[in-house]
């Protein structure tokens, strides 16, 4: 992401939050992971709450890492039920996974990964008093260094990204197994190498990781392009209810669609496939703001936010309790669909960027 961001901030204020991890920061990690690098130490692997592939990826992917390293104590967790999205459950290394409930107690080390605050490791965040370190990595600008080191890179495309990096500093190579996590990852997070984040050095990443001989096309088939028909029944359903309102954020327009519980229910459908409904509705010519609320209980909400590039839909989410990346983030919303909509559109005139245009 280019720095535009703090337009009403100094320079100086801005540059400690934007700029990635320092030197200091990788050999702090560095030495974090070699104090825990023997078959007695006890590591543990969280990601964020509804994992996605940035999530899950870079977390096996570094724990296949590890393994290589002779990290026999490990284990992968994230919080919450201990469902993988169908989408993810070829991922290598995903034998590493334990439910929450059973992650160690008191780890002697707790990795933390693609989590912007301690609220996304919902009942693990005990872990990083109990820990006898922690270790964050992570790519978002709103991260709040929740760790005792901190490897947080606001320019990497994924953390997976920042994974590789690290993994590559303990001398450990690609093999075919990390470099399929890392290439979900990498994709996820890049809309598959579509969004502005796409550097030279992401497509340098992706030529690494293809060449231990993974293959894109029966992985992308499977994360990206595969849904149940139930879920295509229910995608029509949602999306011919979505609504736009062209004149919502100073013009730039706003679409939004919802799906509820019982949608889910009388589609036979469970609600990681509701992840991929974004992509439909962003679409949308007339809009730069995308947003789909996915009902996680009665009067609670799950709610994505996409922008073009004209609003910092990251402001709003964070003015609503979530976070997230400029152009994607997302919050949990209460009440009615409309009266979280109603809170968007309140937010959506202070996040137009200035230098966008109109
Ligand atoms: P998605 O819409 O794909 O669930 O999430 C888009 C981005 O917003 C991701 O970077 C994700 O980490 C962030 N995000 C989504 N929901 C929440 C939330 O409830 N809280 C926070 N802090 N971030 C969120
Ligand atoms: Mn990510």
């Amino acid at each position: 992401m280019t720095g535009a961001s703090g337009t009403a901030g100094s320079v100086v204020e801005a540059a400690p939050a934007d700029s990635g991890p320092s030197a200091g920061d990788w050999a702090a990690a560095e030495s974090l992971l070699r104090n825990n690098i023997s078959p007695e130490a006890r590591v543990l692997l969280v990601c964020h709450v509804n994992p996605d592939g940035d999530a899950l990826g870079s977390m096996l992917g570094f724990a296949l890492g590890l393994q290589r390293l002779g990290v026999r104590r490990m284990q992968a967790t994230f919080p919450g039920p201990p469902e993988v999205p169908v989408p993810l459950q070829g991922l290598p290394g995903l034998d590493l996974l334990v439910p929450a409930t059973e992650a160690y107690p008191a780890p002697d080390l707790v990795i933390c990964f693609d989590a912007a605050s301690e609220s996304r490791l919902g009942e693990l965040v005990d872990r990083l008093d109990t820990a006898g370190a922690s270790l964050v990595l992570d790519h978002h600008a709103s991260n709040t260094h929740f760790g005792e080191v901190n490897l947080v890179d606001p320019y990497a495309a994924a953390t997976s990204v920042v994974a590789e990096q690290l993994l590559t500093r303990l001398g450990v190579g690609l093999d075919a197994g990390i470099a399929e996590c890392l290439y979900v990852a990498l994709t996820t997070d890049t809309g598959s190498f579509r969004f502005e984040a796409t550097t030279p050095a992401v497509h340098q990443l992706a030529a690494r990781l293809l060449a231990t001989g993974i293959r894109p096309g029966d992985i992308s088939r499977r994360v990206f392009d595969t849904r149940p028909f139930g879920a295509v029944r229910l995608f029509g359903e949602v999306l011919g209810r979505a609504r736009l309102e062209p004149v919502a954020a100073g013009g730039r327009g706003l679409v939004w669609t919802w799906a509820t519980l019982d949608d889910l229910v009388r589609h036979d459908q469970r609600p990681y496939v509701l992840e991929a409904l974004i992509d439909s509705v962003r679409c949308t010519a007339e809009a730069d703001v995308s947003c789909v609320l996915k009902q996680a209980a009665p009067g609670e909400w799950a709610v994505s936010l996409r922008s073009k590039g004209a609003v910092d839909v990251s402001r709003v989410a964070l003015a609503l309790g979530g976070g997230g990346h400029r152009f994607a983030a997302g919050f949990t919303g209460r009440g009615t669909a409309e009266e979280v909509v109603d809170r968007i559109r309140g937010q959506l005139d202070a996040a137009v960027i200035p230098s966008a245009g109109s």
